[in-house]
C-alpha cells in the first residue's frame, strides 16, 4: 500500500477555543510531549490565536494552521480573513470545508473549490475536509458523496500542488459525537480515495498523498485507525485541547 512514502500528520482542531494566553499555555504542555515525533505535528487555532501560536511553536517541530480562509485576495468582505493574510504571520496550514463551516456558514463545494485555490496560490498546506452525512452512509452513497466532494475541491488543482495538500475523511456522524467509525470502515473510504486520486493524478502521486481520518479520534482509538495501510494520521478535535491525549495520539502516529 506503500504507506511508507507518506509522512502521516496529526492535526489539532482546536475549533472556537482557548484565548491567546492559553493558547501559550496549551502549546507549551504539548511542547515537550512531542518533541521526539517522527510525523507531522499541526496546531489549526483560531485566527486571534495565530500569533501567540506561531511564537509558542517556534524553534520546534510544530506547525501553525488557521481553520479557513476566504477565497478573495482582498476586498469588500467585511469580518473575512484572506489566505495571504494568513500566510503573511508565517502560518503553513489552513483547514478548509471544515463539516462545521458547511453546516453552519453554508460552505459550499464550490466555495470550498474556490478557498483551496487561494489557500494553494497563497502557499498554505490545505488540510481539505471531506465525509458524509449519516444518511448518506445508509442509503450506500458514501464515496458518491465523497467522491463529488473531492472532485470539485481538486478541479483546477495540479500534481504539483497536490504535494500541499492532505485529505481529512471525516465522516459528520463521528465529528464531535464520541462515535468513530470503525478501522476497517475508514480505511475503506480513505482507499476508495486514493484510488480516486489515482484517476484524477497519477498513481504515483495518489500514493503520496496523505490522507487523514477524523472524528472522535482519541488516546485509545488512535493505534488501531493509524495502523491500517491508508490512514495517514487524523484530524483531531476534541482530544486536541489536552495536551496528554493530544500527545498521546501522537505517539501512537509515530
Ligand atoms: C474535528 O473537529 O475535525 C473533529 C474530528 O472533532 P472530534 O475529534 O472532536 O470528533
Amino acid at each position: 500500500m506503500n504507506k511508507q512514502l507518506r509522512r502521516p500528520v496529526i492535526a489539532g482542531n482546536w475549533k472556537m477555543n482557548k484565548t491567546p494566553a492559553e493558547t501559550s499555555v496549551l502549546i507549551n504542555e504539548i511542547k515537550p510531549l512531542v518533541k521526539d515525533a517522527q510525523c507531522g505535528v499541526v496546531v489549526c487555532v483560531p485566527y486571534t490565536n495565530l500569533q501567540a501560536a506561531l511564537e509558542a511553536t517556534a524553534g520546534t517541530d510544530i506547525k501553525v494552521g488557521a481553520e479557513n480562509c476566504h477565497w478573495a485576495k482582498s476586498g469588500a468582505f467585511t469580518g473575512e480573513i484572506s489566505a495571504e493574510m494568513i500566510k503573511s504571520l508565517g502560518v503553513a496550514y489552513v483547514i478548509i470545508a471544515h463539516r462545521e463551516r458547511r453546516h453552519y456558514s453554508g460552505e459550499t463545494d464550490l466555495t470550498v473549490r474556490d478557498r483551496t485555490r487561494a489557500a494553494l496560490d497563497a502557499g498554505l498546506t490545505v488540510i481539505l475536509c471531506v465525509g458524509e452525512l449519516l444518511w448518506e452512509r445508509e442509503q450506500n452513497i458514501t464515496m458518491e458523496v465523497i467522491g463529488k466532494q473531492v472532485k470539485i475541491a481538486l478541479s483546477g488543482v495540479s500534481a504539483d500542488e497536490l504535494k500541499r495538500i492532505i485529505i481529512a475523511y471525516e465522516p459528520v456522524w463521528a465529528i464531535g459525537t464520541g462515535l468513530t467509525a470503525t478501522a476497517e470502515q475508514a480505511d475503506e473510504v480513505n482507499g476508495a480515495i486514493r484510488s480516486l486520486a489515482a484517476s484524477l493524478f497519477t498513481q504515483a502521486d495518489a500514493d503520496r498523498l496523505v490522507i487523514q481520518y477524523g472524528g472522535s479520534m482519541n488516546a485509545k482509538n488512535a493505534g488501531e485507525l493509524l495502523s491500517m495501510p491508508n490512514i495517514d494520521g487524523g484530524l483531531i478535535g476534541g482530544a486536541s485541547l489536552n495536551a496528554d491525549d493530544f500527545s498521546a495520539i501522537v505517539k501512537a502516529a509515530n
